[in-house]
């Protein structure tokens, strides 16, 4: 269980809502918030900066909610939580809870209220281009996602020269692995890595094809998931040693979620 910093109530007064009364006249909010981070370091060297202070988030949540006007208490949160996750490098985790104790109901009620935890996700994907300058395809890629709001690079490995895999009549790999701290949801990272590819001119042809740039999600914290459109762990990393080198550079002791192995052991069992 991580540690946290507790707000309750904060009190201001925001012009959100769909009625235009609400966006003219305003009414009172009331925010709640757990701030969550790791407070060891704070607690034992007593350091302020060592820690969040509580009492600039308060300002900034006040500050936020009464310069920015959304219709929804959905959104007015979302953003809020997003805002505070950017501005503050020691939060890893946020839930908000926004209360409208005037809510335009026409009932007694206490009051209406949205609660969402948001956080950063530690995630692993694998970079690869066999067409044109490749390493600066690859190279192009890290720093678009370094442009990206909610995306943070953490580390980059080396960029390996590697054969084609699967279809092997074709130019070799320039392969290459990340570890990203997100805000995204996993689809919101897919499309993501499809707008960057798309970008760098990537054309789907044939599987496994010749292509300018490929971004695909390895892990996303300790998530399984399997839909139409998203396979996470990565459906074929196990087999790839184009992806199992770099990353046993960079996270030898990362543990796949569902073969329960560490990718030096995957690494080893490569035929
Ligand atoms: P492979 O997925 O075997 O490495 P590829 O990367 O060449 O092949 P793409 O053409 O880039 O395949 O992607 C095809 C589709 O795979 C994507 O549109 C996406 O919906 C789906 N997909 C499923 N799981 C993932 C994942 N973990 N990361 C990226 N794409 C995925
Ligand atoms: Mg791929
Ligand atoms: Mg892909």
């Amino acid at each position: 269980m991580m540690d946290k910093i507790i707000i309750t109530d904060l009190e201001l007064f925001g012009r959100h809502g769909v009625y235009p009364e609400e966006q003219v006249l305003g009414q009172k909010f009331l925010v709640s918030a757990e701030l969550f981070m790791d407070t060891r370091k704070a607690g034992k060297t007593d350091c302020l900066e060592e820690s969040v202070n509580y009492g600039t988030v308060c300002h900034e949540i006040k500050t936020f909610l009464e310069e920015h006007t959304y219709h929804l208490i959905e959104a007015a949160a979302e953003h809020t939580a997003e805002y505070l996750l950017l501005q503050f490098p020691l939060l890893s985790q946020v839930t908000l809870e926004l209360k409208k104790p005037w809510a335009p109901i026409g009932l007694s009620v206490e009051s209406v209220s949205v609660k969402i935890t948001r956080k950063w996700h530690t995630v692993y994907a694998a970079l690869g281009s066999n067409m044109g300058d490749r390493e600066a395809y690859l190279a192009g890629a890290v720093n678009a996602l370094r442009d990206t709001e909610g995306i943070r690079v953490e580390t980059v490995s080396d960029f390996l020269m590697t054969a084609p895999y699967g279809v092997t009549d074709q130019d070799p790999f320039l392969n290459g692995c990340m570890k990203l701290q997100t805000l995204l949801t996993p689809h919101e990272l897919l499309d993501c890595f499809h707008g960057i590819e798309q970008k760098a001119g990537r054309v789907r042809a044939r599987r496994w094809g010749p292509r300018t740039l490929d971004l695909d999600i390895l892990f996303y914290d300790d998530l399984v998931l399997e839909d139409e459109v998203l396979t996470i762990p990565h459906r074929d990393m196990q087999n790839r040693d184009f992806v199992l080198r770099p990353m046993k550079q960079i996270a030898p002791w990362v543990r796949h979620p569902v073969l329960n192995k560490t990718i030096e052991e995957m690494e080893k069992e490569l035929p």
